[in-house]
């Protein structure tokens, strides 16, 4: 039998037979190409396997976990909890300070406090997952698992006081808000019972104490036994840790040259328009210096003569020892456009820069360039904005114009919130 192409039916199912043979072995040598893949990537994820567990194994024998330190040895820690003078309330103006390889913090006024601390403890848990550290001050209790519990712990045992520098809002919000959660505790969270400071000029407290901790805006905590009011007057200097109280009762005792153990503090009185503002100028132990202003600078309302912001601010510079001042933390609210019947008690640029000035010419040297000047209280610009309505972010503006008048080669730090500042 033939087919159309005359080929015999025998020589047609010879064709098939062999057709059928090679796809087989197409098919096969396919299987075997699979297996030999399979086995290929099962060894390679074996050996990955295994070099990580070498690795780890390696790296914690030979890079066991190493405690973690807020700036170096010998250095001052500040932490920025808020850094705005108004608008966002969730970023106001509140520092923390510290020294290095110290347990404890004392604020320095208290816009914000707890948006701030959680932002700086999710930053440090970052670097010790990634660095492989332990971190002393952060060792809360176990059942401390949620980010809130956690920053809950440290404001409670960490932060053991509040200066205050005058009564406006956006510097005591932050502490209204945690004031019911605000207690030393155990290990089992249960309060220790003693009272945390609020301490500043005796205009301020009695604000405090008749206008917010009154029982009828907010509840008085201070009558609960949350807090305690320490009044600090113009040019008193004041021992630290007898301002603060027994804040190490059931938490690590202090050596003598840890953080605030034989720190002074000298209050000045200064001018915030029509109300008593503060400046703290911090003495530490090996005789560094830190100086801290709450709100102050040109009125608007009032005149000249009711308060002379510049001569307060002259006290202040006579104050301080320039060679061992190791930073002030300063205002500069507004950039130098906004006009003085805007400013209501509060910097530009222009202003800060006759101060540091004047500042270099009381002590008779033409540089700063060791001072570091912290820029706090940026009011954020939300109109148009005249001299550039393009570029209108306000800390942008300040720092170029900071840029350009600094004469004296200081060194200026535009802090954000929750990330440490060493000095
Ligand atoms: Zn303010
Ligand atoms: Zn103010």
């Amino acid at each position: 039998m033939k087919d159309a192409n005359g080929k015999e039916a025998d020589e047609l199912l010879e064709e098939l037979h062999r057709d059928f043979d090679g796809r087989r072995c197409v098919a096969l040598r396919h299987k075997r190409t699979k297996v030999a893949f399979g086995v290929m990537f099962g060894l390679i994820a074996i050996l990955g396997v295994f070099i990580t567990v070498s690795l780890l194994l390696f790296k914690s024998v030979i890079y066991p976990p190493t405690p973690l330190q807020l700036c170096n040895p010998g250095e001052y820690v500040i932490i920025p909890l808020g850094t705005n003078g108004g608008v966002t309330e969730d970023n106001l103006s509140s520092f923390l300070l510290s020294k290095a390889g110290s347990l404890y913090f004392l604020a320095l006024d208290a816009g914000t406090i707890f948006t701030g601390l959680t932002r700086f403890v999710q930053q440090i848990q970052t670097q010790m997952a990634e660095n492989h550290h332990t971190f002393e001050l952060f060792n809360y209790p176990d059942w401390a698992v949620s980010i809130e519990q956690q920053t809950g712990w440290v404001m409670r045992n960490r932060i053991v006081g509040y200066f205050v520098g005058h009564p406006h809002l956006d510097h005591l919000t932050g502490l209204m808000a945690v004031a019911p959660e605000d207690y030393y505790v155990d290990t089992n969270g249960t309060s220790l019972g003693h009272p945390k400071s609020i301490i500043g000029l005796s205009s301020t407290l009695n604000a405090i104490e008749s206008d917010l901790f009154n029982g009828i805006v907010w509840a008085d905590f201070v009558s609960f036994g949350r807090y305690q009011y320490q009044v600090v007057e113009d040019g008193m200097v004041s021992d630290l840790p007898s301002l603060l109280g027994n804040f190490t009762q059931n938490n690590p005792p202090l050596g003598p040259l840890d953080f605030p153990n034989n720190v002074t503090v000298t209050t000045h009185q200064t001018c915030h328009d029509t109300l008593n503002s503060s400046a703290f100028l911090f003495t530490f132990p090996d005789t560094a210096q830190i100086l801290f202003f709450s709100d102050t600078g040109v009125p608007s309302s009032v005149p000249l003569t009711y308060c002379n912001w510049t001569e307060r601010l002259l006290a202040v510079w006579k104050s301080v020892n320039l060679i061992n001042l190791k930073a002030i933390l300063i205002e500069v609210s507004f950039p130098n456009s906004v006009p003085d019947s805007g400013m209501f008690g509060h910097l530009r640029p222009k202003d800060l820069m006759q101060q540091l000035n004047v500042l270099a010419n009381i002590k008779g040297v033409k540089s700063l360039s060791t001072l570091t000047v912290i820029i706090e209280h940026i009011k954020p610009i939300l109109d148009y904005y005249p001299t550039n309505p393009f570029h209108s972010d306000a800390r942008q503006i300040i720092q170029n114009e900071l840029t350009l008048a600094n004469n004296l080669g200081v060194k200026f730090v535009f802090p954000v919130q929750g990330q440490q500042v060493c000095v």
